[in-house]
């Protein structure tokens, strides 16, 4: 026999299979950096791609009006809505342009502290200081009749060893720590810091442009893109406050709806996090967990799905397999 708990969960999943739901999607930069260890850029061509099968086999909505539809139970089908984390420049110089021309909406969630900031985010500086760049070869080809493998690929190297250990900590390091730090290896390396330019974040009349944009809206990815799981109340509280209040003054008085946490993993959300932004008054906030939206969905918990650098041929039918779940 079923004990009750399995059959709430049964009766969930049937209520979920029949209920309209649509997919957030997760962008971060489009571009073909010499450095992206996480993988996090789409290139213009394979965005163009992407676009262009989301024109045809889905419902792109603006984030605000998924949201309504969502609470409603009237998403249509194959609903979704594309966003964009940390505000990188090329949102505005790339992604933006491509967007237009498809008609597609977005909502691009800012890191308000490094909004003009003279320096990048963290995660590129440490690549573009230790890691080779994307163009070294990651395997080679061995055409050899002897029954061995027909590719051999590299082995991590050093330096990429050294670099996921430091990734790994600085992630869960505060803001003035992880600067400290990159600012100390970049002299014990004895260059300077990577050009800001190489991958930056828009200043704010780069941001005013972009939110003059027909279809793109500003959200909040907090100041310092810290993880809000490990921080104080009182830092919770900056974070969600001040982001709010500078993407408002950027906007010209128009306070931003959305939120967007950093990093966005379920381990990196506390329940004081989620209480910060509410009380902020947002009135919604996504996460990094990929599934589809549905009415039963969190509102301050909003799944996405992280898009990669696929071409048609691979987005097609990933997006596909993104509905039917
Ligand atoms: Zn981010």
């Amino acid at each position: 026999m079923r004990g009750a708990g399995a059959v709430r969960r049964l009766a969930t999943a049937v209520r979920r299979r029949l209920a309209p739901r649509g997919v957030i999607l997760l962008y971060h930069r489009v571009a073909a950096p010499a450095h992206d260890p996480d993988a996090l850029a789409v290139t213009p061509a394979h965005f163009d791609e992407q676009l262009r099968i989301l024109s045809t086999l889905a419902e792109p909505l603006a984030l605000d009006e998924f949201e309504r539809r969502r609470t409603d139970g009237t998403l249509p089908a194959r609903a979704v809505a594309l966003t964009f984390d940390d505000g990188y420049r090329d949102n505005l110089t790339a992604a933006a342009p491509a967007l237009a021309r498809a008609g597609i909406p977005a909502t691009v969630f800012v890191t308000t502290g490094r909004t003009g900031a003279l320096r990048g985010f963290w995660w590129d500086e440490l690549a573009a200081m230790l890691l080779p760049g994307t163009h070294e070869p990651r395997s080679l080809p061995v055409c050899l009749d002897d029954g061995g493998p027909t590719q051999l690929d590299f082995l991590p190297t050093q330096a990429h060893v050294v670099h996921a250990a430091l990734a790994e900590r600085l992630r869960v390091a505060s803001a003035d720590a992880r600067d400290r730090t990159i600012d100390a290896i970049a002299a014990s390396l004895g260059h300077p810091l990577p050009d800001p330019e190489v991958a930056r974040a828009c200043d704010n009349e780069e941001l005013r442009a972009l939110a003059a944009t027909p279809g793109i809206s500003l959200g909040a990815h907090s100041v310092t893109h810290s993880v809000m799981a490990r921080q104080s109340p009182r830092e919770l509280r900056i974070e969600a406050v001040e982001s709010r209040a500078q993407l408002t003054a950027i906007r010209g008085g128009i306070a931003p709806t959305a939120f967007a946490y950093p990093y966005g993993a379920t381990r990196d959300i506390s329940a004081a996090a989620v209480d910060a932004v509410r009380a902020a008054g947002y009135t919604m906030a996504c996460a990094n967990v990929p599934a589809a939206a549905w009415r039963e969905s969190d509102p301050f918990q909003l799944p996405r799905h992280l898009v990669r650098d696929w071409d048609a041929a691979t987005f097609r039918p990933t997006l596909a397999q993104w509905f039917r779940e």
